[in-house]
């Protein structure tokens, strides 16, 4: 299969109660369509305040499980297929040490910053929420600049999942930031498969023509939930054409790890 994606960094698994299909099936999925690297990113464990559950995660006290399983599923495929385990994780300063320990103290291969919330989960809002105020999109942006100065992200899972409507001065301004920071620390920009199929706010063409002008790697990432979503050969191509017609600088993420 020479028009689909060979390396993918973002991948979930059931154990953050949104994702369906076992990671064995993932994984065989991956195999049938020639996918060289496999790479699961499952959305980050999260201390929460007392009293709150998430509904889009898994618990602290499942990491190391998940580690452990795809690590031995990685054993088992080597000759076929590279699997690597890490993490999709926002960066929340309040709770990120901890996280960072936790992940420290297992292992991970990687992580992957995707925004979703640039407070925390449970104060919110969710970064996709619309709006119009522009101290929300510098708050994101500059959460976004902070985490890719850690150090600690391979790439910015959609990095235009802020949905901000107000002027658009404002939004050219903020995202210009974010992808020249980007630039500068060499940290690739996700085109995101499933903002493209279920036509989200992302992936943005506004955001992309900037990442374009800037000048960004920029990256394709499955964002699998489902089997499907691991063979849908035209959402690549769509995204691929997307690419293209914006003039952004693809990069297969090979060298990444
Ligand atoms: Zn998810
Ligand atoms: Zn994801």
């Amino acid at each position: 299969m020479d028009d689909f994606i060979k390396y993918n960094y973002h991948a979930h698994t059931e154990r953050c109660q949104h994702a369906y299909g076992t990671e064995r099936e993932f994984i065989e999925a991956a195999i049938r369509m020639g996918i060289r690297r496999f790479c699961f990113s499952d959305h980050v464990p999260s201390p929460a305040a007392p009293g709150y559950v998430s509904g889009i995660r898994m618990r602290m006290d499942e990491a190391k499980e998940y580690h452990d399983e795809i690590k031995a599923l990685a054993e088992e495929y080597k000759d076929r297929i590279e699997i690597f385990v890490g993490f999709e994780m926002e960066y929340t300063p309040v709770y990120f040490k901890e996280q960072i320990k936790l992940i420290d103290s297992i292992g991970f291969d990687f992580l992957i910053l995707g925004e979703h919330f640039w407070t925390t989960e449970e104060d919110g809002p969710w970064s996709g929420t619309p709006t119009e105020d522009e101290e929300r999109i510098r708050a994101y942006v500059d959460a976004v600049i902070e985490a890719m100065k850690t150090g600690r992200f391979l790439y910015v899972a959609h990095p235009d999942i802020m949905n901000y409507n107000g002027q658009d001065c404002v939004y050219e301004w903020e995202m210009t930031r974010l992808c020249k920071a980007a630039k500068e620390m060499h940290i690739p920009l996700e085109i995101n498969m499933i903002g493209m199929k279920e036509k989200k706010q992302y992936p943005s063409k506004r955001f992309f023509q900037i990442a374009a002008e800037v000048g960004c790697d920029i990256i394709i990432g499955l964002d699998a939930h489902t089997i499907e979503h691991i063979t849908d050969v035209e959402n690549y191509k769509e995204c691929v054409d997307f690419a293209r017609r914006l003039n952004l600088h693809l990069i297969d993420g090979s060298d990444l790890l």
